[in-house]
């Protein structure tokens, strides 16, 4: 368990708490196209108003690099966000985020009522922990809480410098579940423990693979990651995605599955094309072969049918089945057989299932299994950084009960 204080140790009546969420969310023409994490940011706003708390949200959203980009605003978030809780949601919209803006919309609250500040990533210090807007930020509020699990594994001023400005500061109900779901999957796992990845490249995961290799009982790969350790056994692998610098890391690995008597399960079959489809969600011709039959001039796209199987029966037999990463190229629907098939076993294992945030999230989400899975991570890098077993920032900051 967390032993960080939580929204349930504090007393916010009539104070001002400034909440960092992650409203990080996709936006297409002003649109919020997945709603997913207000949605879950929704239990610690709506605790904080119930308590009398004077709400003050913060967020970044993608990444305007130090200045106001307009499609950027979190103004969408504001509407969205006053329809989800049925109350205003003050939008302060200042191009500097801590303005007259914010501090009139502040200092007007009344208990219960929210302020939504201007996106944090508009101020440049943000991203570099700097002290000025770190001071800003703190000057709004009497108690700080971070709730944004999706920037835990950063080091900002809206998530950690904030902090040490403020004389209280304590977690929300997002980011404790996430660490307590993460936490027990990986730490104090319900045996057989299988962890499944795939992505795209080794050399993102590489402390995932190692660390995950100590803690499960079997790990899966799959995704365009599987070929650097097919190419590392020996085998032809065409023109699929390879890191060279990265075949003995994988041979490692495999040395390192076997000598603490660990499963190590990689694609027996593989779906071949000729080339990477252009559009990605273009109509292309494929097959399936062996993964020692892959022809030098074809690239491996998806794991195989076999090995769909396999994986599938290997996820039935688990008590605990963390994943992170497609097995293929998913956005493409000749392509997603693969990552289907793997998320359809989770949707039907009575298992603790936990999806890492990211692409296997939106998989997930997108193949309609999204409600069949115990938990989908809604941070995508910081959910990786905790399964490698590294410790978040943005969890560290906050105060210890
Ligand atoms: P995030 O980092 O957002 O959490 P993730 O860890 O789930 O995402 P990534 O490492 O970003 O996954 O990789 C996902 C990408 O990998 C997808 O866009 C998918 O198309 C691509 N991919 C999967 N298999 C292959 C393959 N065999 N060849 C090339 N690309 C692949």
């Amino acid at each position: 368990m967390l032993n960080k204080k939580s929204v349930d140790d504090i007393n916010v009546k009539g104070k001002k708490v400034l909440v960092r969420c992650d409203f990080n969310v996709p936006l297409k023409d002003g649109k919020i196209t997945d709603e997913n994490r207000l949605v879950a940011a929704l239990p610690t706003i709506r605790k904080l108003i119930a308590d009398g708390g004077k709400v003050i949200l913060c967020s970044h959203l993608g990444k305007p690099k130090g200045e106001p980009k307009p499609e950027m605003s979190l103004a969408p978030v504001a509407v969205r966000l006053s329809e989800l809780l049925g109350q205003e949601v003050k939008f302060a919209a200042d191009d500097n985020v801590v303005g007259e803006n914010a501090k009139a919309a502040v200092a007007a609250m009344k208990d219960g009522d929210v302020v939504l500040l201007q996106n944090t990533r508009y101020r440049v210090e943000e991203t570099k922990n700097g002290e000025a807007f770190s001071k800003e930020l703190a000057s709004l509020c009497d108690v700080f809480v971070n709730d944004a699990f999706g920037t835990a594994h950063r080091a900002h001023c809206s998530n950690v410098g904030v902090t040490q400005y403020v004389e209280t500061s304590a977690v929300g109900y997002l980011m404790q579940k996430e660490i307590d779901f993460l936490g027990n999957a990986v730490n104090n796992p319900e045996r057989p423990f299988v962890a499944i990845l795939g992505g795209a490249k080794v050399a993102d995961k590489l402390n995932v693979i190692s660390n995950l290799l100590e803690k499960c009982d079997t790990l899966i790969i799959g995704g365009g990651m599987a070929y650097t350790f097919l190419k590392a056994k020996g085998l032809e692998v065409g023109t699929s995605l390879v890191d060279d610098t990265k075949i003995d890391y994988c041979r490692e690995m495999m040395d390192k599955a076997e000598k603490l008597g660990k499963k190590l399960l990689l694609p027996v079959d593989t779906t071949i094309a000729k080339e990477f489809p252009n559009p990605i969600d273009a109509e292309i011709e494929v097959s399936v072969v062996k993964s020692d039959a892959i022809p030098a001039d074809m690239m491996g796209l998806d794991i195989g049918t076999e090995t769909a199987a396999l994986y599938a029966e290997a996820v039935k037999s688990a008590k605990t089945v963390v994943w992170n990463g497609p097995m293929g190229v998913f956005e493409n629907p000749i392509l997603a057989k693969g990552t289907i098939a793997v998320a359809k076993s989770l949707a039907e294992t009575d298992a603790t299932t936990i999806i890492g945030g990211g692409d296997s999230a939106a998989a997930v989400n997108q193949l309609g299994f999204g409600d069949k899975m115990t938990h989908i991570s809604t941070g995508g890098g910081a959910s990786l950084e905790f399964l490698e077993g590294k410790d978040l920032p943005g969890v560290v900051a906050a105060q210890d009960k």
